[in-house]
């Protein structure tokens, strides 16, 4: 007789794509579902996982079952450069095809590794970015279920874009409306992402139809949001994915450790805990506003000039974070000739480097959070209950800010109107001028009108996201749903095997 696997037996496998802003959410993942009592391997490789395993081994010693497998990356043979593991250290879009083809090469060690794994897997988590999964859960006879780190908004928008796209119904300028969703959302061709408006260079539209075939393969799909968040998208997409859709965020809550927000994404690249605590207590609640676009986006120092110079001109105290490494040093030379920092040290503070955001983001003198609007940044935001200031950069971020200022009313545009594609920054100037900053900001920030409303809207969605995730909200169930389903499977294939 076949009976039902014990939660221990569960081994969920996860498998990131080597990118920042899937790793973290990834990471969150593998805890909150180890929270629940299966075992969790993540598959990745020894410099990514160096980035979490600090808050890992501290999950681990609490007394959850998660292995970290580290394989070995094979950059070099496909072409990067030596130590290069992460896209975000890829030196430039000529690299993303070798990048893609090293994730390739990461296929026949996992599944060597699957083979004597203990427990047997029973379900790949995998990033949809990596294609090669498909086949490994159909070798495994496994479902395969993805993550692609979005939303259910971004998902029907994609899908129903999709249907123009066929169609030739895109148009090359002007705005256009999505059709089929449940809200009027206006758009233009240059605001979406590379499927639909691809970048200039070095095109891999190859591979991203390879990913997509992939993905339509899936068995079905987990999102980082909460069923309230956008109820009438997860249904359409439960719709279309029949049934098979586990909203199961906000991931970044699963975090309830200091330590382990802190050193979330980037362990121990910020040594400034007390600096960061300090400056924060200074300040009276819901002042301070927060500037962070996110793991990848990298601003010109034209634009930069421009946000600088705007969150200066409206006054509040603000912290912004400023990238380091390649292509900083304009920006650089620009504060110091300027004296920017200097002008604005007794209410600026510039984190150079990894800023602890969900830290950040939680503290109550944070009123206002300036974001590139990635989707990881956007359900931060929001699970803090703080209102958004957005200016989206690349990918579905136009999206997310229409998602967050058209349908959610949480947030204010600073107006700018098209993708500037990763590596593609220098192509465009000023996009946005610092007057628009500075208006955007007071707008939310504005005790009064239009920022009271905003600001009353923003705090609710954060009360329901925090409920969403404790035991019985409605991401603790699509948690122990996915689990069930999982157990469910992996009881038939038992049942199946059993009558041969
Ligand atoms: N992040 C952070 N500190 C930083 C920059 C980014 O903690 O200095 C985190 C942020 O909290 C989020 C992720 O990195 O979890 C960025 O993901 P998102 O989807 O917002 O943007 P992307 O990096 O993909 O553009």
């Amino acid at each position: 007789m076949t009976t039902v696997p014990a939660l221990a037996e569960l081994n969920f496998v996860v498998i990131p794509l080597l990118s920042t802003s899937h790793l973290i959410p990834l990471a969150d993942m593998a805890k909150l579902l180890a929270q629940q009592g299966v075992t969790v391997t993540l598959v990745t490789t020894a410099l990514n996982a160096a980035r979490f395993t600090a808050a890992i081994d501290r999950a681990i010693r609490s007394g959850l079952v998660i292995r970290v497998v580290e394989l070995q990356f094979k950059g070099k043979e496909a072409g990067l450069p030596e130590g290069c593991e992460n896209h975000n250290d890829v030196p430039g879009l000529n690299y993303r095809r070798q990048f893609f083809a090293a994730i390739d090469m990461l296929q026949e060690q996992t599944e060597k590794l699957l083979e004597d794994m203990k427990p047997k897997p029973s379900c790949i988590i995998s990033d949809a970015y990596v294609a090669w999964t498909a086949d490994t859960a159909d070798r495994f006879q496994i479902p395969r279920i993805v993550f692609d780190g979005m939303s259910c908004f971004n998902q029907m928008c994609k899908y129903n874009m999709y249907i123009l796209k066929d169609q030739n119904k895109i148009p090359e300028s002007g705005t256009f409306v999505i059709p089929d969703l449940p809200d009027r959302i206006e758009v233009t061709k240059a605001q979406l992402p590379p499927h639909f408006n691809p970048a200039g260079t070095v095109v891999i539209q190859d591979i991203r139809d390879k990913i997509r075939a992939a993905e339509k393969r899936a068995y079905g799909v987990v999102i980082n949001t909460f069923e309230e968040l956008e109820q009438r998208y997860v249904d359409k997409f439960r719709r279309l994915k029949d049934g098979r859709v586990w909203c199961i965020g906000p991931l970044s809550l699963c975090n309830n450790d200091n330590l382990d927000k802190v050193q979330r994404g980037n362990k121990g690249s910020f040594d400034k805990e007390d600096i960061l605590k300090k400056w924060l207590d200074s300040w009276e609640p819901e002042t301070v506003v927060y500037a962070c676009f996110g793991s990848l986006g990298r601003i010109t120092v034209v634009q930069f000039v421009e946000l600088a110079l705007g969150l200066e001109a409206s006054g509040c105290p603000f912290i912004l974070v400023i990238k380091t490494g390649e292509g900083q040093a304009p920006i650089e030379e620009w504060i110091s000739k300027n004296g920017f920092e200097e002008r604005t040290k007794e209410r600026g503070l510039l984190i150079r480097g990894w800023s602890p955001q969900v830290v950040i983001l939680s503290h109550p003198a944070v009123g206002g959070f300036l974001t590139h609007c990635g989707w990881n940044s956007t359900v931060e935001g929001i699970s803090a209950g703080v209102p958004l200031i957005t200016w989206p950069l690349f990918a579905e971020q136009f999206l997310n800010e229409k998602l967050l200022e058209h349908v959610l009313n949480i947030a204010v545009g600073v107006g700018s109107q098209a993708i500037v594609h990763l590596g593609e920054e220098e192509k465009f100037g000023a996009q946005v001028s610092n007057n628009a900053v500075t208006d955007a900001i007071k707008k939310v920030m504005d005790k009064e009108k239009e920022g009271k409303k905003i600001r009353k809207r923003a705090r609710e969605l954060g009360e329901m996201a925090k409920r969403a995730v404790e035991d019985g909200g409605s991401s603790h169930l699509n948690v122990m749903l996915l689990i069930k389903e999982i157990q469910e499977f992996q009881l038939n294939q038992s049942a199946k095997t059993a009558l041969v």
